[in-house]
């Protein structure tokens, strides 16, 4: 089928919020870390079960007030992450959202005697539900917890396409020798019934610039945030087939779906640190790398690591003109993603080096992926330290290197 190549997104929505953070916590260094390390057994492919999440040492419930970005005063229930010499905190809530409570931001913090522990479903529900206000449909399924004010059918359609890409995720990975855990907070969905009712939200929770997206993953949050797709003037879809038919004429907004939720997989099953140095071209490669959807399909998405074909084509044309040091600044630093000039090559270059190391270097690249995972928090790696950790597991011929990963992206179909 003909793809409208204007749908496919220059760049997602992920939200994360480390340049912020590497200006105000850089001076408080070092830091009391108390964050716990995710530590990954690598091995037997048949197992069933998932690894349960991690759990660190009976973690304190502390009740921590602070005025947050916005100058508001609020006062939540979690543990400590990280405590910064000065005083300043990163705090977890019980629902998985990330705090960051500065020292001349922080007002008081209390033991609770009590001991931290993730809401429950039907708990995270009642809090989506009273945060979100209005008509709200609450729909739990295995893992996630969603909280809609699309037609029941789209969320229920959203529901299993989530299950069935966190089900593909786990498997692909765990025969990879990667031992994804189990997210260890229910992972939470929020769907508004059109594109307005998004950009109200999307502009008070992650800024203007995600406002004309389709959807995003905030680091903050935890969260997936996203909207009925198939809804026109006249309302969404109101079964499955009428789903599949409207989005099928704009197959790049089912990749958007499983991109995002894609990201909030990855950050919630040990592969990527929310807060730590996670290198945009792996976090979107990764991304990129299962969103490929498959118009064959009445869901529109069925498996893991397809030829993504519009990713593919950009990156072809752009091998005419591509810098002799394109691989060394990808992999070096963010920048490319967040030049508007250069962020189409750089998420197209993302996906191609991402396929080929996924393929064809599977061992070095989950080695990589393991060294990652192990990174703190809030410290931000220097492209010297970037280099050397991809060199550590792919090998120190860079140019080499780039000549096989070229050479095999020509060939393929
Ligand atoms: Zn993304």
């Amino acid at each position: 089928m003909k793809v409208d190549k204007n749908a496919l997104p220059l760049s997602c929505g992920l939200r994360t919020p480390f340049s912020s953070l590497l200006g105000r916590w850089r001076k408080a260094a070092p830091f009391g870390l108390l964050f716990l390390i995710v530590s990954f057994a690598v091995g037997d492919e048949r197992a069933s079960e998932p690894e349960p999440p991690p759990q660190p040492s009976a973690p304190r419930l502390e009740q921590v007030t602070f005025k947050d970005d916005a100058g508001i005063e609020r006062k939540t229930a979690g543990r400590v992450l990280i405590e910064a010499v000065d005083g300043g905190l990163v705090v977890e809530g019980r629902d998985g959202r990330l705090w960051r409570a500065e020292k001349e931001r922080l007002i008081a913090r209390e033991p609770t005697g009590e001991t931290f522990s993730p809401l429950s479903p039907a708990e995270l529900g009642r809090q989506l539900a009273a945060e979100l206000g209005g008509e709200v449909d609450v729909v739990t399924t295995k893992h996630y917890v969603i909280c809609s004010r699309a037609g029941k059918a789209y969320t229920r359609w959203c529901g299993a396409l989530f299950e069935r890409l966190y089900a593909a995720f786990q498997r692909y990975w765990k025969n990879m020798g990667f031992e994804p855990h189990e997210p260890e907070f229910p992972l939470v969905a929020l769907i508004f019934a059109h594109d307005r009712q998004f950009a109200e939200f999307a502009t008070k929770d992650a800024g203007p610039d995600v406002a004309t997206a389709k959807g995003y993953f905030s680091a903050d949050t935890n969260r997936i945030v996203l909207y009925d797709l198939t809804a026109t003037g006249q309302g969404g879809a109101g079964n499955d087939a009428e789903i599949t038919k409207r989005l099928a004429a704009a197959p790049f907004n089912v990749a958007t779906i499983v991109h995002e939720a894609t990201h909030q997989i990855a950050f919630n099953s040990g592969m990527h640190v929310r807060y730590a140095d996670n290198p945009l071209w792996l976090v979107e490669g990764m991304a990129m790398f299962f969103e490929t959807p498959d118009l064959t399909s009445r869901t529109g998405w069925k498996t893991a690591g397809a030829v993504n074909d519009l990713r593919l084509g950009q990156f072809r044309k752009q091998l005419e003109r591509r810098p002799a040091d394109s691989l060394t600044t990808l992999i070096q630093s963010d920048a490319r993603f967040t030049n508007p000039d250069q962020m189409g090559p750089a998420y197209a270059e993302a996906w191609a080096l991402s396929y080929f190391l996924i393929k064809a270097r599977k061992k070095a690249y989950v080695e990589y992926l393991n060294r990652l995972a192990a990174k703190p928090r809030l410290v931000f790696d220097d492209p010297a330290t970037r280099l050397k950790d991809f060199r550590a597991a792919f090998g120190d011929d860079l140019q080499q290197l780039d000549q096989e990963f070229v050479k095999y992206v020509r060939k393929l179909k």
